[in-house]
C-alpha cells in the first residue's frame, strides 16, 4: 500500500485534534506516515500511534522550527521526493496553507486547499470536496499533476482511533539559506480561556452587532460554556471593540467548520458566511425574519437574543 504523508500540527509535542482527523482521512487513502517537525516528540508518540500512523518521520533540526514556514516546505519536498507518497495532507490553517503552496511549487504538483472531505478515487488519486463562493457550490476535485497536496479543514471528519506501532525514522534535510529569510524571534501563547480553540471547536456560538455591547458577550460566552463550545464574533462586533479580533469569523477572520454553529444577532453577510459556510448544523437567533442568515439555517428562532439565549441556557443546564 502507498504512503500518505501527514504534517503533524503540534505545540511542543501536544498534537492538535486536526492531526488526528488528517490521520483518519489518510487511512482511507493508504498508509499514513506522520511527519513530525520540531521538539517534543515524546509527548506526541502515543497520539500518533493511537490514530494509525504506520511510520513517523522525525525531523528535529532546530532550523526547521526556528524560521517561518519556508524550511518546512523544503523538508516536506525532500521527504516527498524520497517516499513518493500518493498524497500529502496538511491542516488548513494559515501555516498549513503557506507550506502547501510552497511545497506545490517545489514539487510542481497540483494543490487543493480547504477540503471538507477526501476520499479515494477510482484511479487511486484522492478526490476532494470543497465548498466555494460562500457555500453556493460544492466542488469535487482531483489533482491531475504530480503528488496531490491537500489542506483539510478542521472538523472535516470525526477522528477514529486505529492503534498502530509506527516505525520511527530520523530524517536530516538540507535547509537552504534562502529558506532562512525570516526567523521567529518570540512565541507568546494566547491567554487561556478554558474554551476549545475556535477553529477546532465542534460547537461555536457567535455573536454579532445584535449582541449590543461588550458586556452582552457574557451571554454568548455563557451559552458557549454550557455547550462546551468556543466563542466567535462577526466583524461588526469586533470593529465595535466588543470582542477581540482573534475570534472574528469570516473572510478576514477565522474559518470554522464545526458540527454546530449558533449565530446570534448576525445578519449573514457574504463575508461572514465565507468563514462558517461549511458548518454542519446552523442555528440562527435573529429578531429580523428577513435576515439573510436564515437562508442557511437548519433551525431558526425569530426573536430577541437577550430573551432567547437565557432560556436556551436554562434549558440546557436543566438537562
Ligand atoms: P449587522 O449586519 O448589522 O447585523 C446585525 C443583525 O443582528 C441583524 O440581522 C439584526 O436583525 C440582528 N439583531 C439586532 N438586534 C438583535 C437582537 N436583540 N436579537 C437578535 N437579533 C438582533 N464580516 C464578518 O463577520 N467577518 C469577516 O471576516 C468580514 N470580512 C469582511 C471583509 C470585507 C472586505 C468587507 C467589505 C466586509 C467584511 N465583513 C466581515 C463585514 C460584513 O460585510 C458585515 O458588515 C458584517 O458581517 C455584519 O456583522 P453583523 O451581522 O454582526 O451586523
Amino acid at each position: 500500500m502507498s504512503e500518505v504523508l501527514v504534517l503533524v500540527d503540534h505545540v511542543n509535542g501536544t498534537v492538535r485534534k486536526t492531526t488526528t482527523e488528517l490521520l483518519t482521512i489518510a487511512r482511507r487513502l493508504g498508509e499514513p506516515s506522520a511527519v513530525f517537525i520540531g521538539a517534543g516528540y515524546e509527548q506526541a508518540t502515543s497520539t500518533l500511534a493511537a490514530f494509525g500512523a504506520q511510520k513517523v518521520y522525525l525531523l528535529e533540526q532546530p532550523e526547521l522550527s526556528d524560521y517561518l514556514v519556508a524550511p518546512k516546505a523544503e523538508a516536506l519536498a525532500q521527504l516527498a521526493e524520497r517516499a513518493q507518497p500518493v498524497a500529502i495532507l496538511l491542516p488548513s490553517d494559515s501555516e498549513g496553507k503557506e507550506v502547501a503552496g510552497r511545497l506545490a511549487i517545489k514539487l510542481e504538483s497540483g494543490l487543493v486547499t480547504d477540503a471538507v472531505d477526501v476520499e479515494p478515487g477510482e484511479d487511486g488519486i484522492p478526490v476532494t470536496t470543497q465548498s466555494v463562493f460562500a457555500g453556493t457550490y460544492t466542488v469535487r476535485a482531483a489533482v491531475t499533476k504530480g503528488t496531490p497536496i491537500i489542506t483539510v479543514k478542521p472538523n472535516a471528519t470525526t477522528p477514529e482511533p486505529a492503534p498502530a506501532q509506527p516505525v520511527e525514522e530520523k530524517v536530516e534535510v538540507t535547509v537552504s539559506e534562502a529558506a532562512k529569510a525570516a526567523r521567529i524571534v518570540e512565541r507568546s501563547p494566547r491567554a487561556q480561556t478554558g474554551r476549545p480553540e475556535l477553529t477546532e471547536a465542534s460547537i461555536v456560538v457567535a455573536g454579532g452587532r445584535g449582541v449590543g455591547s461588550a458586556e452582552g458577550f457574557a451571554l454568548i460566552e455563557e451559552l458557549a460554556d454550557v455547550l462546551g463550545g468556543a466563542v466567535g464574533a462577526s466583524r461588526a462586533a469586533v470593529d465595535a471593540g466588543w470582542y477581540p479580533h482573534a475570534y472574528q469569523v469570516g473572510q478576514t477572520g477565522k474559518t470554522v467548520s464545526p458540527q454546530l454553529y449558533i449565530a446570534a444577532g448576525i445578519s449573514g453577510a457574504i463575508q461572514h458566511r465565507a468563514g462558517m459556510q461549511t458548518s454542519r448544523t446552523v442555528v440562527v437567533v435573529n429578531k429580523d425574519p428577513e435576515a439573510p442568515i436564515f437562508e442557511m439555517a437548519d433551525f431558526g428562532v425569530v426573536g430577541d437574543l437577550h430573551k432567547v439565549l437565557p432560556q436556551a441556557i436554562e434549558e440546557i443546564r436543566r438537562r
